[in-house]
């Protein structure tokens, strides 16, 4: 490891590898320091990505880039960071016994989806089977047709059917709490047929046709299901520089793309 990186990149997933590819490329010295929970290690063939007809698995996917960034020249050493600091010379950070001095930082530390109460090992296999779903961007075009339910109670949960009800006529919505809906949310819902069944959803269960769940109307079953319960957006390392972010801890950025903190390399050079 040089002793001063040009950039470290913070996570290796698809946005840091592919961070990565690009610096290397520019014959920059890069690493990468990765906590190994990529989100994408949860798709079992994604369908969606370009240059891959038949799919491809995430793993699949994360293992062709890393050899890729790995070929010009970055080094990746799996870490979990959890100390940042600006210095004279940039950027220095540390975690699971690893230090690295950077000019620069990337951070692609991504999110964990919210998930419904469903045990790990039943969760790994309904995803497995396409049971269980967490993108409808990515994968939507895969439950064309089916019955379909989405689990959460609020806007963004609405907003989840709404873009569903494009691939199905067939599209339920399972409350994950007691209680109802806003009227004004459950009006749209009912425009566009999303049934609405009341919660909570919990007591997964796998079926012959599909991945079943007590409601407040008893067991329901659905062909695909889709947690629509936010995600938890890992930003704690740019707040530690002095980033703000939003309430559900999104980093605020102009319509540059610029964070609040102070420009350092013009600081620096003016
Ligand atoms: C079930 C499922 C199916 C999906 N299907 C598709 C699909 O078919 N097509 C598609 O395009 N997308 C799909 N997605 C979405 C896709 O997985 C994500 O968009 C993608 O993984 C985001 O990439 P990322 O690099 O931003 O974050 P991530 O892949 O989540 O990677 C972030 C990385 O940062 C690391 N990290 C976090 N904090 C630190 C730290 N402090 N120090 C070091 N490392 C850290 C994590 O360990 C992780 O390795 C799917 C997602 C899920 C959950």
């Amino acid at each position: 490891m040089p002793e001063q990186l040009d950039c470290l990149v913070i996570g290796g997933g698809p946005a840091g590898l592919t961070a990565a590819i690009y610096l290397a490329r520019f014959h920059l010295t890069v690493a990468v320091a990765d906590g190994r929970q990529s989100r994408a290690l949860q798709i079992a063939c994604s369908q969606n990505h370009a240059g891959f007809p038949n799919g491809i698995s995430g793993r699949g996917l994360l293992t062709r880039m890393r050899a890729q960034a790995v070929r010009y020249g970055s080094q990746i050493v799996d870490c979990q960071i959890d100390e940042i600091d600006r210095d004279r010379v940039g950027f220095s950070a540390r975690g699971d016994g690893h230090a690295f001095s950077a000019r620069s930082v990337l951070i692609a530390t991504g999110v964990t989806n919210c998930r419904p109460p469903i045990d790990d090992a039943l969760h790994a296999e309904a995803l497995s089977l396409g049971r269980l779903r967490y993108c409808p961007v990515c994968d939507g075009y895969e439950v064309t047709g089916q019955d379909v339910g989405v689990i959460g109670s609020d806007a963004r949960a609405a907003k989840e059917c709404e873009f569903l009800r494009s691939f199905t006529d067939r599209v339920s919505l399972v409350l994950n709490e007691r209680g109802d809906l806003p009227g004004a949310i459950a009006a749209r819902l009912a425009t566009i047929r999303v049934r609405v069944i009341g919660g909570p959803a919990q007591d997964f269960q796998l079926e012959a046709g599909g991945l079943s769940m007590s409601s407040a109307t008893g067991r329901v079953c659905f062909e695909a299901v889709y947690p629509a319960l936010g995600s938890v957006v890992h930003s704690e390392l740019a707040t530690l520089l002095g980033a703000a972010v939003t309430q559900d801890g999104c980093i605020k950025v102009d319509s540059h793309q610029r964070t609040a903190l102070p420009d350092y390399m013009q600081q620096e050079t003016s």
